[in-house]
């Protein structure tokens, strides 16, 4: 992994090699921590900004309070260290940027609400999630036989890390039978997002994409719907089942580490032209226009760090 040289923990820089917790971090063994997944990309001017720092800062809290955790700090006070965080470690040319907040050290047991709630955040560089390749000519994906699970039982809208267990579990099940990525259905049987990753489709020239009934509301899925929505796209956000997505013409995924990656095929069903289609390529494009501040109109999603 690409180390820099500090990460913030409870308010304080600390070197990558000593952002350490003890082994009775309660979140270690009980799963109650939240996360974000932000980027940072260098803009066309030469500068550095990161991408939607209030939507993710947002949803860091709003996991928290679904998970009963109380972040010890403000949320301009996080946003505040996410940047000084890039700039302490000169990261200029973009990077990966995970805020955590984990229950600490000090009390065992189920029972969270006496452990103290601890809050870090690290960022390094990182590359194209599924790969320069997938980004260029698409990734194979398989439906996964673990489901999402029930609305009723755990937060999927939530990041949380609890929930990265069945994400975890549909990855390395999808590597193993060769593919690059799992796609998990809800408990009616609808396609609700991929292990890390939110469904799109093209089916006709209109842009598809399911609703976050049993998903992460995610930020690059709503931008990626604004970008569509001014290229004259017409967007639907409906349920699909796992045929519709095999006779598709195109279909990609859309994250913050995955950015717009095309799917050449699902089930070792073609899609489209199997490569990246020319609707994906488009939006793939856009979107790397806004994240990069060559369109004006989205220079508003830029915190900008120098
Ligand atoms: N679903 C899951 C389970 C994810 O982990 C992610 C990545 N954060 C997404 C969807 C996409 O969300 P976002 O666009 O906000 O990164």
């Amino acid at each position: 992994m690409n180390e820099a040289k500090y990460i913030w923990m409870d308010g304080e820089f600390v070197e990558w090699k000593d952002a350490k917790v003890h082994i009775l971090t309660h979140t270690l063994h009980y799963g109650n921590g939240i996360f974000e997944g932000t980027k940072a990309y260098r803009t066309h001017d030469g500068r550095c900004a990161i991408f939607r720092l209030d939507e993710h800062t947002k949803r860091l809290y709003n996991s928290a309070k679904m998970l009963l955790l109380d972040i010890p700090f403000s949320i301009e006070e996080m946003k505040k260290a996410q940047v000084e965080l890039l700039q302490k470690n000169e990261l200029f040319n973009g990077a990966y940027i995970r805020p955590l907040v984990y229950l600490g050290y000090g009390v065992m047991g189920i029972y969270h609400k006496k452990c103290p709630v601890n809050a870090s955040i690290a960022a390094w560089e990182w590359g194209a999630y599924l790969g320069e390749e997938g980004m260029k000519n698409g990734v194979r994906v398989k439906i996964s036989s673990f489901n999402k699970p029930s609305n009723n039982s755990t937060m999927g809208k939530a990041k949380a890390s609890a929930n990265y267990l069945n994400s975890q579990m549909a990855k390395f099940e999808a590597v193993e039978a060769g593919y690059d990525e799992a796609l998990l259905k809800d408990t009616d049987g609808y396609i609700a997002e991929a292990s890390g990753e939110c469904l799109f489709i093209i089916r006709d020239g209109v842009v598809i994409t399911p609703p976050n009934d049993n998903s992460l509301e995610s930020i690059t899925q709503a931008t990626v719907i604004e970008l569509a929505k001014d290229l004259g796209y017409e967007v639907v956000r409906k349920r699909v089942t796992r045929e519709e997505i095999y006779i598709a013409d195109e279909a990609f995924f859309t994250g913050t580490a995955a950015e717009v990656t095309p799917i050449r095929d699902v089930d070792s069903r073609i899609i489209g032209c199997g490569s990246r289609g020319p609707i994906t390529e488009k939006l793939q494009s856009a979107y790397f226009d806004v994240v990069q501040g060559k369109n004006e109109k989205y220079t508003k999603y830029l915190t900008y760090i120098n």
